[in-house]
C-alpha cells in the first residue's frame, strides 16, 4: 500500500498549518510498515473537521509528525443508526465491527441476553477495529462502541425518539425497511431472543419487529444484511 493511499483517524481539531506527532502506533505504521519518507503526503480526518491532506515533517520509529494542509472534504452528515447485537465469540464480534462499520452505523451496543455466549470483550481492540474500517472505507467519522448492557437496562433506557427496529426470525413481522432518521437495528443472540425477552421488548412503544426474509441468518449475518438493508439508501 502506497503512503499517499493512507487515511489515518487523528486527534483534532485539524487546522490548515497545524503541526502535531502521531501516536507511537499510527508512527510504526507508517515509518516501519509502510517506510514512509518525509515530505510524503496523506489524508486524515478527525470525526469533526472532515478529511485534509497531510505532510510528513519528520520521521521517526515512534513518532511521525504531520503537518495539516488542505481540507479534501467537508465533514458530511452521516447516519445515525444504532446497532444493538447480542454479544457474540471474539471473531465473530470482530467481523460485526468491522462490517457495522463500513456499513455506517454511528454507535455499536453490544448487549447480553439470555442466551448470550460471551460477556466480556476488549473495547480498545473493538475501537481500533473500528477505526481500521473507518479510514478504509472514507468514513470520515467512527462509531462509537458502547460497553455491553444487559438487554433489560437497555430497553428500561430507551430514548424516547429512536425507534428500534427489532430482527425477529419467526416470519411474522414486515420486512425492515430503509431508515429515515435516527433508528436502531436489534439482533439477538446465536440461540435467538427467548419468548420472556421478545415479550419484554414488545412491550417498549419504540419497538417494530422486523423480518429479514424468509431465511434464517446466523446472528453474525442479522447485523450485517439488516444493516445493509436499512441504511443502503441513506444519503
Ligand atoms: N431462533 C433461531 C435463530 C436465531 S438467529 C435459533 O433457535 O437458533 C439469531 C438472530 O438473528 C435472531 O435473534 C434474530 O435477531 C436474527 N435473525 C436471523 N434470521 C432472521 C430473519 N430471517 N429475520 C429477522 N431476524 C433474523
Amino acid at each position: 500500500m502506497s503512503v499517499a493511499s493512507i487515511r489515518l483517524f487523528v486527534t483534532g481539531p485539524l487546522n490548515p498549518g497545524a503541526e502535531f506527532a502521531l501516536p507511537e502506533a499510527q508512527s510504526h505504521y507508517l515509518a516501519t510498515v509502510l517506510r514512509a519518507a518525509v515530505d510524503e503526503r496523506l489524508r486524515i480526518f478527525d470525526g469533526v473537521s472532515g478529511e485534509f491532506t497531510a505532510r510528513i515533517t519528520a520521521l521517526a520509529r515512534k513518532s511521525v509528525r504531520l503537518a495539516v494542509e488542505s481540507q479534501t472534504r467537508p465533514q458530511e452528515p452521516a447516519p445515525d443508526c444504532w446497532l444493538c447485537f447480542a454479544l457474540l465469540k471474539r471473531t465473530r464480534t470482530d467481523l460485526v465491527v468491522e462490517k457495522a462499520t463500513e456499513l455506517g452505523v454511528s454507535v455499536i451496543q453490544p448487549i447480553i441476553t439470555a442466551r448470550t455466549q460471551a460477556e466480556r470483550v476488549n473495547l480498545e481492540r473493538l475501537a481500533s477495529i473500528a477505526t481500521e474500517a473507518a479510514e478504509q472505507c472514507e468514513r470520515l467519522n467512527v462509531p462509537h462502541i458502547r460497553p455491553p448492557a444487559p438487554l433489560a437496562r437497555l430497553m428500561a433506557d430507551w430514548p424516547a425518539d429512536r425507534p428500534l427496529f427489532v430482527a425477529d426470525e419467526r416470519r411474522t413481522a414486515g420486512l425492515l425497511g430503509p431508515a429515515r432518521g435516527p433508528s436502531a437495528l436489534m439482533v439477538g443472540p446465536e440461540g435467538g431472543f427467548t419468548d420472556v425477552e421478545l415479550e419484554a421488548i414488545a412491550r417498549t412503544p419504540q419497538v417494530t419487529r422486523v423480518s429479514l426474509g424468509h431465511r434464517i441468518l446466523r446472528a453474525e449475518t442479522a447485523s450485517i444484511a439488516g444493516l445493509a438493508l436499512h441504511l443502503a439508501a441513506w444519503p
